[in-house]
């Protein structure tokens, strides 16, 4: 497109970048947010830039503290309304919670093929020292794809300097400059003397036909979990009229108390209540990782999901986004797991089977279908997990040893005990020390080797020594690539 036919809309929503103090007598006096036309004396000279800059302000400028699932629906309503005739969209916007804003609007906007950056600043425009006007003019050249950008055709947060996708962003500063990051994701620019777009990490041009969604559930809460934490407490959130799900803050990978009457109120809530309770780390950054340690295979145990490495930000909307497409809690958690819009780094395929039997020797545990969009090339990791397994009706330390080869998609009954033919996933050695025990097998080889996507997943369990073998459940779990 010619440099001179590009044409950027701004929308404004508020912010400090566009505030001034409530008593203009006042310089101290906390500040609100104005409309544009009382602030834009301060900007940057649009006419100044190579391409053109609409200004839309028909929607009422909040502090961002007010902000709301309508409104984001509104932003979204108003870039369908007006998606032709622009090259894309700045957004101004308050920085409290701009990522809440950018990620509900990477769900909403469907197949996205022009920039959205969202903007904002610490201090105002109509302040003589600010980062607010090289903020909205990096924001806007970078929506024109001016100066021959490649387009980014993502919804970003743009802030000092720093291109960032906005459903992996975090504000991590109050006041600092320096205020956004997305500690799991690096920045999608580098933006100095030039600004160098990393477009190998951008997400692809789908071009399938933009649309938008316009339905979110706000029945949503994220709780974090602390050391103390009484039931009671977890009971009474868990009872909350409405409340459809929940994101749980835990600890490092994912880990929480071990404790009965904690894993119970879970369990209630999940079984009983229905809930979709999602596991997200309270770390700045890093991923769950459940099953790593027991504290977090209890939860995995108990049907809590992971939300990997999912912001606290784009878990809850996310989860807001997904109710509000109407599905069941059964989808809703299955695609959590998902990645849709670059939230999340893996994908995660989940397979919870039931307690297993304890008069046989080979068990066959009940089939699952592969969700739509495994790709077994993409496999990075698979586990699975036997939880109390152990051995029934020995009475000889040998006889007491766990022994068995685990199958997926089983060829037939009698292969007993071969371990190289490619269906076998692995083989159980375990000294069992008379106590239940539980045993991860990692397969991550075999599992790319043997899963075939046509067909369901079926895991067998065959003893080798004869003996029954019995657990309280298992659980497979497979880590997929994500597209970029
Ligand atoms: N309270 C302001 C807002 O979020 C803060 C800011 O914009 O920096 O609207």
């Amino acid at each position: 497109m010619e440099e001179n036919s590009k044409k950027v809309l701004m929308i404004c929503t508020g912010g400090t970048i566009g505030m001034l103090p409530k008593d203009k007598n006042d310089s101290l006096s906390p500040l609100v947010p104005a409309s544009w036309d009382r602030i834009k004396d301060n900007s940057p000279a649009f006419d100044q830039l190579s391409f053109e800059v609409d200004v839309d302000e028909r929607l009422r400028p909040i502090d961002s503290s007010d902000m709301n699932p309508e409104y984001w629906i509104s932003i979204a309503k108003k870039i369908r309304d007006d998606y032709e005739k622009y090259s894309g969209f700045v957004i101004l916007h308050g920085t409290d919670t701009m990522t809440y804003t950018a990620t509900a609007l990477s769900f909403l906007l469907e197949n996205l093929d022009k920039p959205v950056i969202i903007t904002g600043s610490q201090l105002p425009l109509a302040k003589a020292r600010n980062d607010a006007a090289q903020n909205l003019v990096t924001a806007l050249m970078l929506a024109a794809s001016a100066d021959g950008l490649p387009t980014v055709p993502e919804v970003c947060i743009l802030f000092n300097n720093t291109l960032l996708r906005g459903n992996r962003s975090r504000k991590i500063s109050s006041s600092g400059f320096a205020g956004f990051q997305s500690p799991n994701y690096r920045p999608l620019a580098e933006i100095g003397e030039h600004i160098k777009i990393d477009t190998k990490i951008v997400r692809k041009d789908t071009a399938k036909g933009f649309f938008i969604n316009e339905f979110l559930d706000p029945n949503v809460m994220v709780f974090d979990i602390f050391p103390g934490i009484s039931p009671t407490i977890l009971r009474n959130v868990f009872a909350i009229e409405g409340l459809k799900g929940v994101i749980l803050r835990t600890y490092g990978t994912g880990n929480a108390p071990t404790n009965e009457d904690f894993l119970k109120e879970i369990e209630f809530a999940i079984t009983k209540k229905n809930l979709a309770v999602v596991n997200i780390t309270q770390c700045a950054q890093g991923m769950v990782e459940m099953g790593l340690y027991d504290a977090s295979a209890q939860l995995s145990r108990i049907g809590v999901i992971s939300g990997v490495d999912m912001t606290p930000e784009a878990a809850l909307v996310k989860m807001m986004f997904l109710l509000g497409q109407g599905y069941d809690t059964t989808t809703v958690k299955e695609q959590m797991q998902k990645d849709l819009r670059g939230e999340q780094s893996v994908n995660v395929f989940n397979f919870i089977y039931e307690r297993g039997g304890t008069k046989e020797t080979v068990f066959k545990l009940a089939t699952k279908q592969l969700a739509a969009g495994f790709v077994k090339e993409k496999i990075v990791t698979a586990n699975i997990r036997f939880d109390a397994i152990a051995v029934k009706g020995g009475t000889g330390a040998e006889e007491k040893d766990l022994q068995a080869t685990v199958f997926m998609n089983y060829p037939s009954a009698d292969a007993t005990t071969s371990v190289d033919i490619p269906q076998c996933l692995g083989v159980i050695e375990k000294k069992y020390d008379g106590q239940s025990t539980d045993y991860v097998l990692e397969c991550t080889r075999k599992v790319r080797q043997v899963i075939d996507p046509s067909r369901p997943v079926q895991l067998t369990v065959v003893s080798r020594n004869g003996k029954d073998i019995s657990w309280d459940g298992a659980f497979l779990s497979i880590y997929t690539d994500v597209d970029i």
